[in-house]
Order: structure tokens, then C-alpha cells, then sequence
């Protein structure tokens, strides 16, 4: 099934149909930078029909635009601080709208800063939204051996898990995935298979992933959901190339899109670029993508940088018209 504009524009004047304002889903992809087309952009060239149809090309800088339900953007992840932007302080300023490698005067790989994580439970968009009498979902699941992990040590929280278990959030587990009421981090579940976990259910399609994430909204007016597929692809932690990568978030997004409810919103940005430059080792100082599809796309027609989604994003879930 392909996504198409007839779908979209029954998105735009659906929006009544909740108690809330707009509900919104917050695809949260880590490590895809915005840079123009060209041959070291694996963007360029991906299979992204999805992408394609909706924005008039791949994911590259030649396609910003903004136009009624419809915006693509150029966000600054460097946030005035010199050095590669990284995931622990691009998550926070995500998340809680603070530009967090300024507070501490440097960009912090993998997980929040200590000192920042108390400002990060306090601020982050889901507590704001509880704020304003709003639930969220957080739609990952998480595994037995994620909690083993975080117990032994061998992890930390991710600034989203803070986030959330300071909101009071349920964080999902395998029988929510079985129930069909969560997802992987991986989109389709195949990463638990490397974990001796096995399901006749799994791995499910990118598409029917798409479609799960579309259905959660129905029940809260926030759903987030991360995936960490690209940067884990960048780095060459992974058995899978860019180009996969890219066609199984394509493939998640036609679902997604072609079952977005009435009057939801899609956002998807990242934390700092990476897959968009095939030469760099690493992250780069690349803007990232704000790709916003439904009602809420003009309320972020003003965002610059990172730490400027999650003001207009509780805007949005608050708000009328
Ligand atoms: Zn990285």
C-alpha cells in the first residue's frame, strides 16, 4: 500500500474527533542528518517511495518546504557548542526543549548528563503533557534483558526512559509486543532473535509496524517511539547497511501514514546527523530533518534547532486549531 495525499488531506480536517486538541506521534530517529543530494548521501539514492511520494524526492536538503499539512525542515543540532553533536545532550534538548550541550558546555554521547537528567524529569514533553491532564505512550518495548542490563550496570537509562519513568509512563514489555500493542526499537522485532527470544509472531513488516504505531494513538493524545536502527547503521554496529535501514523506516512510515487517524499529527526528527554522510566516521554537524505530516505541521514552521520541538509540540497537544 502506498501512502497518498487523498489520505492526508481526511487527516487535516479530522481533527475534532478527541477531547484533546491534536494528538500527535513522535518518531524519534536516531542519527539522520538533512544534507543535500549527492553520491556520498546514501538519502539520495535509497529505496524510499514512501518519502518520495510525500515530499517530491528523498530525504535531502532540496526538498524543505512547508505547505498546508506538510513540513520539512532543517534543524541545527550543534546548538551554538563546537564539536560532532551526540546523542545524550541532542536527546535531552529533544525531549525537554533546553539546549543541553550549552548547560554543560559540551555535546555528551550515549546518555544525559547527570547533572541535566533532574531537568530532564521535570521538563520533558511527557511530563508537560501530564501537566496539562494529557497521558503518553511510550510505544518501545522493553526486554528482560534491557532491565538485566540497567541493573548490572552495563547500560544506562536513555534520556527517553528518564523521561518517561519520571512521568509516571508504563514502559512496555514482550506481552505488549505479543498483544500487538508495542514495537521494538528495531521496527520489526528481528533484533530479538539475536536475544533467544522467539515468537512465530516476529519479526513483523515495517508496514505492520507503521500500522501498530498509527493504532496506539487512538489511545493516547502522545505517542513517542524511538528507533536507533540509522545511528547503529552509521557506526557499523549493525549486519544491516544504510540502504536496509532507510527502506524498513520507509516501509514503517507507509503504514503509518496510509492509518494515521483523523486529525493526528506525525512528527519524526533526530538527534544529530550521521547516516547522511557516508565519508564523516561518524556523527556530523549536519541539520537533522523535521518532517511534520497532519494539523500540528504549521505550528513548527518557526523551529530552528532541537531544543526548540518540544515547546510547539505541547503547544499543539494543548491548543486550538
Ligand atoms: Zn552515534
Amino acid at each position: 500500500m502506498s501512502y497518498n495525499r487523498a489520505n492526508y488531506s481526511v487527516a487535516v480536517i479530522g481533527c475534532q474527533t478527541y477531547g484533546y486538541r491534536m494528538p500527535l506521534i513522535f518518531v524519534f530517529l536516531d542519527g539522520i542528518g538533512l544534507a543535500p543530494a549527492n553520491q556520498h548521501n546514501p538519502l539520495t539514492t535509497a529505496d524510499t517511495p514512501t518519502l518520495q511520494a510525500l515530499l517530491g524526492g528523498p530525504l535531502t536538503s532540496e526538498q524543505v518546504q512547508h505547505r498546508p499539512g506538510l513540513l520539512l525542515r532543517p534543524l541545527d543540532t550543534t546548538l551554538g557548542v563546537a564539536g560532532l553533536p551526540q546523542s545524550g545532550t541532542g536527546q535531552v534538548a529533544l525531549l525537554a526543549g533546553i539546549n543541553a550541550p550549552a548547560r554543560i558546555g559540551r555535546h555528551q554521547p550515549s546518555y544525559p548528563p547527570v547533572a541535566l537528567q533532574p531537568l530532564l524529569a521535570e521538563q520533558s514533553i511527557f511530563r508537560q503533557a501530564q501537566a496539562h491532564g494529557l497521558h503518553s505512550i511510550f510505544a518501545n518495548a522493553f526486554t528482560p534483558a534491557y532491565w538485566h542490563a540497567l541493573a548490572s550496570r552495563r547500560l544506562r537509562r536513555s534520556a527517553s526512559v528518564i523521561a518517561a519513568e519520571a512521568a509516571g509512563l508504563r514502559l512496555r514489555d514482550l506481552a505488549d509486543l505479543w498483544d500487538g500493542q508495542a514495537l521494538m526499537w528495531d521496527i520489526t522485532g528481528a533484533v530479538l532473535h539475536a536475544q533467544d527470544i522467539d515468537s512465530c509472531s516476529l519479526p513483523i513488516s515495517p508496514h505492520t509496524a507503521g500500522t501498530r504505531l498509527a493504532a496506539l494513538s487512538l489511545a493516547a493524545p502522545l505517542v513517542f517511539f524511538e528507533c536507533f536502527l540509522p545511528d547503529l547503521a552509521g557506526h557499523q554496529r549493525l549486519p544491516l547497511s544504510v540502504e536496509t535501514v532507510m527502506a524498513r523506516i520507509d516501509g514503517m512510515l507507509d503504514g503509518l501514514l496510509a492509518a494515521l487517524p483523523p486529525g493526528v499529527t506525525l512528527l519524526l526528527t533526530s538527534d544529530h546527523g550521521n547516516i547522511e554522510d557516508s565519508v564523516a566516521p561518524g556523527h556530523t554537524r549536519n541539520p537533522v530533518p523535521l518532517l511534520v505530516v497532519g494539523p500540528a505541521a504549521h505550528r513548527f514552521a518557526p523551529v530552528v534547532d532541537t531544543a526548540g520541538v518540544a515547546a510547539p509540540l505541547i503547544d499543539a497537544l494543548v491548543a486550538a486549531g
